[in-house]
């Protein structure tokens, strides 16, 4: 089957019924003066209770419009057709259902904390509002905060309950993010390059804390970095808007899409270089910079697949 996102429709079925969140992209596009540009086409996957799916890919990929798209933030000259989110049996493929569900079923951890949080509002400002959007009343808000924090690690309660943003290191401003997450009690968590700017070490511990705190949730990670991908049940590779490559996250071991295994080798730039977009092409995302390009990757992919590890490439 040439370029096509759709497993078999049984595999599907059986997927389906045992996901906790179901997701189809159908074509996310920009409305552009120059015409309207193709940013992401039929990616699928789906999400089981307790499971970590990463999407990973450079600058460009579509990792952040999927997840835009998925908490109904996408830009207003970015539009969907044939969007389909079903998140524990309710439909939210539309924005204003997805967005209605961020903060309460779905909770974002972005990638800098320090830029995330509001300067003119202290840490407790920003717990107890989360708390109120998830319905906590107020005579439980303080002892609610008090264990999220207490969770990701802060020992002195009082004293960063009335800090500011500003009066926080990166690192604080990130476990803060993550203590915000918890008070939504989510079933999915949506975390964007959650250890960008952490040193190696915190970088680890907040990836052992996530899979800690959030032992029930779906959580999707969104990075370009190997390492933190890793730490996911699965990997979703991503090149200009497609999907290269998908499966268990031990697919890194042994990529065979040829994008995959420039990621792995970091022969791709990683992060650092935009993919380059779609327009009308049907062809490979990546024919311009692989190093197996052969002349039927101009118009076609073909699709192939052992067990659970799909891939589209043809080298
Ligand atoms: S071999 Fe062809 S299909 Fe595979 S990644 Fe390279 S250009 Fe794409």
């Amino acid at each position: 089957m040439m370029d096509c996102m759709a497993t078999s429709k049984r595999n599907g079925r059986e997927e389906g019924e045992k996901s906790l969140l179901r997701y189809s992209s159908g074509t996310i596009y920009a409305k552009t003066l120059a015409g309207n540009r193709t940013l992401v086409k039929n990616v699928s996957f789906s999400i089981r209770k307790g499971e970590k799916l990463s999407l990973i890919g450079e600058t460009g990929s579509g990792k952040t419009m999927i997840a835009l798209s998925l908490m109904g933030k996408l830009a207003p000259n970015v539009k969907t057709e044939g969007l389909q989110c079903i998140l524990d049996g309710k439909d939210c493929s539309h924005p204003k259902v997805a967005s209605s569900l961020l903060g309460r079923e779905v909770a974002y951890i972005p990638q800098n904390g320090m830029e995330f949080l509001n300067p003119s509002r202290t840490v407790k400002h920003h717990l107890y509002d989360s708390l109120h959007r998830a319905g906590v009343r107020s005579a439980e808000a303080k002892d609610k905060a008090a264990s999220a924090l207490s969770s990701v690690g802060f020992r002195d309660i009082d004293e960063i309950l009335k800090s500011y943003p500003f009066q926080l290191s990166g690192g604080m401003a990130q476990r803060v993010t993550v203590a915000l997450a918890l008070c939504t009690r989510a079933k999915l968590i949506i975390a964007d390059e959650p250890t960008n700017g952490l040193d190696k070490e915190a970088a680890s511990r907040m990836l052992e804390h996530l899979g800690l705190l959030f032992p029930d949730a779906g959580q999707l990670f969104i990075t370009h970095d190997i390492g933190v991908a890793s730490n996911a049940d699965r990997i979703l590779v991503l090149c200009g808007g497609r999907t290269m490559e998908h499966g268990k996250s031990f697919l890194l071991q042994n990529p065979r899409n040829a994008y995959t295994k420039g990621l792995v080798s970091s022969l791709v730039s990683n992060g650092m270089k935009a993919t380059p977009t779609l327009r009308k092409r049907t062809g490979c995302p990546f024919s311009d910079r692989c190093p197996e390009y052969s002349e039927r990757c101009r118009d076609e992919r073909i699709h192939q697949r052992e067990g659970e590890h799909e891939w589209w490439c043809n080298g």
